[in-house]
């Protein structure tokens, strides 16, 4: 692979090198698999707490209404997400986000969500802005307000989506503090109508659309996806094939998010026969500290391939090139192809097929960004 200026300029067999890029300076990654930089599409970075007591209230088999009882649940991390100084969570971000790049990952996408207020909402994106370094992954910031309904808006849901689509919309599109609008379509979290004023006010303010949808049941997200022009749908573990069809129809994204299943303990989406369909599917971590406190996307792609029937080498495809479609930056990142970022990761693996079999702590040895190594030290 070659590169200038931290784009590629070719990448081909050894043998077909051209001349001209010979001439400049080379690195040598030692047998190492060169794959594209691992792309998260689905983070919730910025958060305080963790929710390790919970975890274990979960096991025991309390429900979501318990949980709630007892002070956990997505409400917990907002009030001390909210309580919690910018500096101190972008600390937080910069913490996860060198650990991403230690694992191979060079973009990450990250969500706002446990703010819930205009004011909190902000303060987590411009965290978001403020963390964003040339020597971390590219951080792809996402408005999540719609992710619960907050405490001071209970019983008021829709002044609460009001608050969303006439001031914070505008004005995070305003400062260009995100890229996405989210939204958390589900029985427990904002309607289908709901999610349709919001999109509105996105589409007007330029904000491209994902949704988190049909995750505890099958709310007909995947259909609402397609009817919006969402970029990506995420989730989708009861997505019904219907919706599916109409997805892939409009060329919305599908992004499996394994660790969710696993801790959740809810069946993945069986996902063989609709990529032998050709539908698209990246995989992420959603990171976060409920449902998937873990940030390890390699391991997300092994059991992407353990429990949804993906190939090693789709799994890889789906944390790199369909997870850069599901950001809107295919033609950016996500491929070793000329003209796009110098982004990689060396793995010390002879072929993916070693390589995401295994359950490693970590097989990166070295992750480039444009070009620059940001982590390891193979050179
Ligand atoms: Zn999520």
């Amino acid at each position: 692979v070659a590169w200038e200026g931290g784009r590629i300029t070719w990448a081909g067999p050894e043998q077909h090198l051209p001349r001209e890029c010979a001439q400049g300076e080379s690195f040598n990654a030692k047998g190492a698999l060169v794959v594209p930089g691992l792309v998260d599409c689905h983070t919730h970075l910025a958060f305080a707490g963790w929710r390790a007591d919970e975890f274990e209230l979960k096991v025991r088999g309390a429900s979501y209404a318990e949980i709630a009882k007892k002070g956990g649940g997505i409400l917990s991390t907002v009030s001390k997400t909210r309580a919690v100084p910018a500096p101190e969570l972008a600390e937080h971000c910069r913490r996860y986000l060198r650990k991403s790049s230690e694992l191979g990952v060079t973009t990450l996408e990250a969500k706002s969500g446990y703010g819930l207020s205009a004011e909190s909402e902000l303060k987590i994106l411009e965290v978001y802005s403020e963390v964003a370094s040339d020597s971390l992954p590219a951080v792809i910031p996402t408005v999540l307000a719609a992710h619960a309904v907050p405490l001071e808006f209970q019983g008021r849901a829709d002044d609460y989506v009001a608050l969303i689509a006439n001031e914070l919309i505008p004005e995070v599109a305003k400062r260009g503090l995100a890229k996405f609008l989210d939204i958390f379509v589900e029985e427990i979290a904002f309607s289908k109508n709901q999610a349709r004023i919001l999109a509105e006010a996105g589409k007007r303010s330029g904000l491209s659309l994902k949704l988190h949808v049909d995750q505890l049941g099958d709310g007909g997200g995947a259909a609402l996806a397609a009817e919006l022009g969402a970029v990506s749908a995420d989730h989708l573990e009861h997505a019904s094939l219907e919706g599916l069809r109409l997805m892939k129809q409009r060329g919305v994204v599908g992004v499996l998010l394994p660790f969710a299943c696993l801790y959740a303990k809810q069946p993945p989406l069986k996902a063989r026969q609709l990529l032998d369909e050709g539908h698209f599917f990246a995989v992420a971590t959603d990171f976060n500290p409920g449902s998937a406190p873990s940030y390890h996307l390699p391991l997300a792609l092994t059991l992407a391939c353990t429990m949804s029937q993906f190939t090693p080498a789709e799994a890889l495809n789906a944390g790199t090139l369909i997870a850069a479609r599901a950001l809107g930056l295919e033609g950016e990142v996500g491929s070793l192809e000329v003209g796009k970022r110098a982004d990689m990761a060396l793995i010390d693996a002879p072929s993916v097929n070693e390589w995401l079999y295994q359950m490693q702590p970590n097989a990166c040895v070295g992750t480039i960004r444009g070009g620059n190594l940001i982590s390891g030290s193979l050179f």
